[in-house]
């Protein structure tokens, strides 16, 4: 159960809360925000739920008590009704504007990425993308240049006023990454990897969970229940595709889970239609179907000469693609009431 505190609760009264939690013998796990405070009562049995609920809700600092019988609560819609919108440095994911995230596969050289990152931010995207630890299936295919590649891509975030969304794939690198990144993304490979996605909980910065390219929805939301009761609130969750029997696009593009995740979380759900469908000529479309179906985000993989890309060459944008599609998506985007 959630127990939300009254907007005016003081220090003693939530910790008088967490006390009588701790003392009925439950886990406690508060998430101290700047307008109130909630606070996850964890194993409270069924059987005794509506008795504990009843004598927190008697308490005039006690807003409300939520019982959540998901296997989620944080994330769920029932504990937070509104949209979550994430501050990203001052720039918005979640809320009315689409937030667009582009930029290569892979920071390369220095070069690549700032002839992507030039024409993504042209076009209007407020985010850079770019792997520095990247996830590959192969051992013997590049693995990313590591702090070197963050370094790149923080230089050219802060020359052209971007933020920075780049993967890590290791809870040692975690502090390390935040230290260059604004988001930090969760890769589909990793998204059960829990001792990760616990140490991206105790972070302050923003996550990104991509979907597991084999995972359900609710196993989805279970890995952001994992980083939400760590503590870090400031998480997006992005479909990235899941495998089906159909090997012609690399991935399906689960749009329907849009929708869906929307309807059950309250979490700003990021579209990846490079990986979603691993074919340059299908990405416009499903951006424009992804834009439609109610995204808050897109995360596009461009660059500069994708015949030369050293990964994902064959998902990648041109820099004069990209252009074109987000002229594209603006009116879709006003159809529908929302701003790119
Ligand atoms: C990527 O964004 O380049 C990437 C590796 O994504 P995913 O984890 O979805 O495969
Ligand atoms: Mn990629």
């Amino acid at each position: 159960m959630i127990v939300v505190m009254a907007p005016h609760a003081t220090e003693e009264q939530i910790k008088d809360v967490e006390r009588r939690i701790v003392d009925w013998g439950y886990g406690v796990h508060p998430i101290y925000g700047a307008e109130r405070t909630v606070i996850g009562a964890v194993g409270v049995p069924e059987a005794d739920k509506a008795r504990y609920m009843e004598s927190l809700e008697a308490l005039p600092y006690v807003e409300r008590v939520i019982a959540i019988l998901r296997p989620y609560k944080f994330a769920s819609r029932e504990f937070h009704p509104e949209g979550t919108v994430i501050d990203v440095k001052g720039v918005p994911v979640g809320g009315n504007q689409i937030a667009l995230m582009a930029g290569p596969c892979t920071v390369e050289t220095y070069e690549q990425t700032w002839e992507s990152a030039q024409a993504c931010r042209e076009a209007g995207a407020t985010i850079l993308r770019g792997g520095a630890y990247k996830p590959s299936t192969s051992p013997y295919s590049f693995q990313g240049h590591g702090e070197e590649g963050l370094k790149i891509l923080r230089d050219i975030a802060d020359k052209l006023g971007m933020r920075v969304i780049t993967e890590v794939m290791d809870p040692r690198n975690v502090e390390l990454v935040s230290q260059y990144a604004d988001i930090l993304q969760i890769g589909t490979r990793n998204m059960q990897n829990y001792d990760l996605l616990r140490e991206v909980g105790k972070a302050k910065t923003p996550v990104m969970i991509k979907r597991g390219m084999w995972a359900k929805i609710e196993e989805w939301l279970q890995a952001a229940e994992y980083v939400l009761l760590g503590g870090n609130k400031d998480v997006m969750l992005c479909e990235r595709g899941i495998r089906t029997f159909e090997t012609y696009t690399r991935n399906t593009l689960d749009l329907s889970a849009v929708p869906a995740v929307k309807e059950l979380s309250h979490l700003p759900v990021i579209v990846d239609p490079s990986q979603g469908t691993g074919k340059r000529s299908l990405v416009t479309a499903m951006t424009k179907a992804a834009v439609a179906v109610g995204a808050d985000g897109l995360l596009i993989e461009v660059h500069p000469h994708p015949d030369k890309a050293l990964k994902d060459g064959a998902q990648s944008l041109t820099c004069a693609h990209f252009g074109q599609l987000v002229a594209e998506l603006r009116p879709i985007a006003q159809a529908i009431g929302r701003t790119l």
